[in-house]
């Protein structure tokens, strides 16, 4: 007997990275093998030296076949076995292994955005536009909601997978929805968020629907599209002077900022432009429940005097294997102090 495995790994696509996958039949009993594929046909090599290699990192059951079925989350190398320039998660591990002490934890906020196929977000009639934004975050009933079939399935089919989903809500636009994944490690957390990806875009398939990552889907008075990144270390989740000295390190000097935010997803300026809840992509700020700075404090973390701050800056498409790498680098390195 055997099973599927469905391998999944990040492609070379510029400026924004997107997922892949291919199916293998592995026989009872064996892991899912180190396997390759076509590198020319997935911006990762070129023709005349093709063979990419894909290394199983994070196995967990299909939920979409069932059954013995898994999918199977793969690292990118070269045939030397060097991580491929496309793989981010190699630049993660060693920076999550240096600061493992500390023990940073992550929820990130995925939103999106559904599409049709030729490119209009779903709730959004032909030739013209809904009723401006109001009624529709966290809203219930037709005329204010599209796709909850679609979300429904993807949290069900998140739990199966053994995910660490922690919630689902309806965004400020229509057809714009968001998932959070975590509270994990930085590693967990990215892993994870990609899987999640997955089965979003493979769930909103069956029904003709696109899934766009995209900032700024919709022009205007439209609300971007942001990955909310929520962060704490041990110290933060003991005591408020850890907190202010995340805040302050995040901030420390302009090109503290620029490296932040240039790495934070395609789109940053479009969609940090200072309304939409958000603050200008290029200048730096933090306060206790504002919406309208780069890193809120939670009102509660306030009270509490402990707890986590979240970064409101990176894009839907942000590659959380680098926004959790930047947080914990530059904040844990001023912890450490
Ligand atoms: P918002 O109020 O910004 O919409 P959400 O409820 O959507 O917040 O997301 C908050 C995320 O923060 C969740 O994924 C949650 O698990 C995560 N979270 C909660 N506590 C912590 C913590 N101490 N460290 C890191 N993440 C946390
Ligand atoms: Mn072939
Ligand atoms: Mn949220
Ligand atoms: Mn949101
Ligand atoms: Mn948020």
């Amino acid at each position: 007997m055997s099973y599927k495995a469905e391998y999944i790994w990040i492609d070379g696509t510029e400026p924004t990275a997107e997922l892949r996958s291919k199916t293998k039949i592995v026989a009872d009993g064996a892991e899912p093998p180190v396997w390759g594929f076509d590198g020319s046909s997935t911006n990762q090599a070129e023709g005349h030296a093709s063979d990419r290699v894909l290394k199983p990192v994070f196995t967990c059951p299909d939920p979409i076949r069932g059954g013995s079925s898994v999918l199977v989350l793969c690292e990118v190398l070269n045939i030397d076995g060097t991580p491929h320039e496309s793989n981010k998660r190699a630049l993660l591990a060693p920076i999550a292994e240096q600061f493992a002490a500390q023990e940073s934890i992550f929820g990130i906020e995925q939103e999106y955005t559904f599409l049709t196929e030729d490119g209009r977000p779903l709730g959004f009639p032909e030739g013209g536009f809904p009723a401006p934004q109001g009624p529709y975050y966290c809203g219930v009933g037709a005329g204010k909601i599209v796709g909850r079939e679609i979300v429904e399935k993807h949290l069900d089919y998140c739990l199966e997978a053994g995910l660490g989903i922690s919630g689902i809500n309806a965004e400020v636009m229509p057809g714009q929805w968001e998932f959070q994944v975590g509270p994990l490690s930085p590693l967990e957390v990215s892993d994870q968020m990609w899987i999640a990806r997955w089965l979003l875009h493979r769930v909103a398939e069956d029904y003709g629907v696109v899934v766009s990552l995209d900032a700024k889907p919709a022009k205007g008075d439209w609300n971007g599209a942001g990955a909310h990144t929520n962060f704490s270390t041990k110290a933060m989740r003991e005591g408020y002077d850890a907190i202010i000295t995340a805040c302050e390190a995040l901030g420390a000097d302009q090109d503290k900022v620029m490296e932040h935010v240039t790495q934070y997803g395609t789109g940053v300026e479009e969609r940090l432009t200072g309304k939409h809840e958000t603050a200008p992509w290029n200048v730096y700020s933090y306060g206790v429940s504002n919406r309208g700075a780069s890193v809120r404090i939670p009102w509660q973390v306030e009270v509490d005097r402990k707890g986590y701050i979240e970064d409101r800056r990176p894009n839907a498409n942000v590659d959380p294997y680098v926004v959790t790498r930047l947080l914990v680098n530059t904040c844990c390195t001023a912890l450490e102090k």
